[in-house]
């Protein structure tokens, strides 16, 4: 299952991967020498046993570069488009793909064809994604077809072990299902993601508001995200059922879900690692490369939603990685497909966000990249982001701080719609490990070019 590209770079300085096979052990059972646990203390060399994290030793490797080991990723938002999309990418190519970006868990939306919108899908995807390079975590839609008329089986899917349901890609616009859905929640646990777009407010955008003049296209105003965000808080409040807002995108959304904090409301929120980079003037010089569902904001949006994540105003960073082939991307603007891939550079961009005077918090990016998507997406049990003897060893580990470049062609999704290749980005993930299985090793890396 697990496909290999060649290293492009032909000017590479080799140094010795810190991943020693012992000659004479099974692959159940290896070494990953001289790394820190999240930045702390000495270096250690982590001995994975059958799985788990057998001991952690002083270090007997002094590698070039900082290498530092964080737990697993979580992914509460990508779309695996399989089944129905398998030429824009498919489970053991977006888990693959995953597993380069430092994850080790996914929640794969609904949105596929057929949806998955019942015990029978959930189960038919679990099939599929058995022996993946990370475990998928089925979403439910919240209404049949993603057709916002009639809700879901919310407690057959919930007795099944759905944890979170979303019409993403859509916005569950009727006040009454929004209601009934968290009514049910409340009493049966789980989580609502919504994809916050009024659709009479937003109709044909595609481009932030603020710049559609300038692009020569329908503006896609903040608004039509906040008035949702405002509803569904209201409604979350009054019924106690979990409200989780998807790829937050503007500063007054934060507000709101600040407000909803305030007063106890039931409330999470994610931002995507492209919101926290890109900005609605990068869309309009790099054209439909950068059009993604909701639009780059501005840059005091971009300040914002920075500020909100170091904050825990916003919970975690979930990628929307959104594969498509190129046919769909290279087509005037309000053609061409929402959406960019994200998953296998998320790292980099949310670890930049941490950087205070040339340091980096891992314990802030462990936190709005593993433990707190974990507890939202509901599987904090299964994902053990503890990295301690005895745990499951189900980890990640960074080169910290040596420049690399991000090459399309290096990268595992099968769709290549990156808006991040030529990027220069200085925290790489090299290593990812599932359980104990080696899902993803960068077998050599260089210093300069990556
Ligand atoms: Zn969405």
């Amino acid at each position: 299952m697990r496909s290999t590209r060649p290293d492009h770079g032909a000017k590479m300085s080799k140094i010795e991967h810190p991943l020693t096979l012992p000659a004479t052990g099974t692959k159940d059972s290896f070494v990953v020498r001289g790394v820190r646990i999240l930045d702390e203390g000495p270096l250690v060399d982590l001995h994975v046993e059958e799985g788990r994290i057998g001991q952690i030793m002083p270090g007997t490797a002094t590698p070039d570069a900082m290498l530092v080991a964080l737990p697993g990723f979580v992914d509460l938002h990508t779309h695996l488009r399989e089944p129905g999309a398998e030429n824009a990418e498919t489970v053991a190519t977006g888990t693959r793909a995953a597993a380069a970006g430092g994850y080790t868990d996914v929640f794969p939306m609904a949105n596929t064809q057929p949806v998955t919108d019942s015990v029978l899908r959930v189960e038919q995807l679990r099939a599929r994604s058995r022996g993946a390079d990370s475990r998928v975590h089925p979403i439910a839609a919240a209404t049949y077809g993603l057709a916002g008329k009639a809700l879901v089986d919310v407690v057959s899917l919930r007795n099944a072990g759905v944890t979170v349901f979303s019409d993403d890609g859509h916005c569950l616009s009727s006040d009454g299902l929004v209601y009934d859905l968290l009514s049910l929640l409340a009493e049966h646990g789980g989580v609502f993601a919504q994809h916050a777009q009024s659709a009479s407010i937003v109709r044909d955008g595609v481009i932030n508001a603020e710049v559609a003049r300038d692009a020569g296209c329908q503006g896609w105003p903040g608004v039509g995200e906040e008035a949702i965000v405002a509803r569904d808080i209201a409604i979350a409040r009054a019924t106690g059922g979990r409200l989780h807002v998807c790829h937050v995108s503007t500063r007054r959304t934060v507000e709101l879900i600040r407000w909803a904090k305030s007063v106890g409301a039931p409330v999470t929120a994610e931002v995507t690692p492209h919101h926290l980079l890109l900005s609605d003037r990068d869309a309009v010089r790099r054209g439909t490369a950068l059009k993604v569902n909701p639009p780059l904001r501005s840059r005091e949006d971009i300040v914002a939603l920075r500020s909100a994540l170091l904050d825990g105003t916003i919970d975690l960073v979930a990628t929307d990685h959104a594969p498509h082939p190129a046919e769909k991307k290279s087509l005037p603007w309000a053609a061409a497909a929402f959406g960019m891939t994200s998953i296998e550079t998320a790292l980099p961009i949310v670890a930049d966000v941490f950087t205070v005077d040339g340091r980096v918090d891992w314990h802030g990016v462990a936190r709005v990249m593993s433990s707190e998507p974990a507890r939202v997406g509901g599987i904090a049990d299964v994902q053990q982001a503890c990295l301690a003897v005895g745990s499951s060893a189900t980890f990640s580990v960074v080169q910290a701080g040596t420049p690399w470049v991000v090459q399309p062609s290096a990268l595992f999704s099968k769709s290549d719609n990156t808006p991040f290749g030529g990027y220069e980005f200085r925290n790489r993930v090299v290593l990812t490990v599932l359980e104990g299985k080696v899902t993803h090793s960068h077998k050599v890396w260089d210093a300069g070019l990556g």
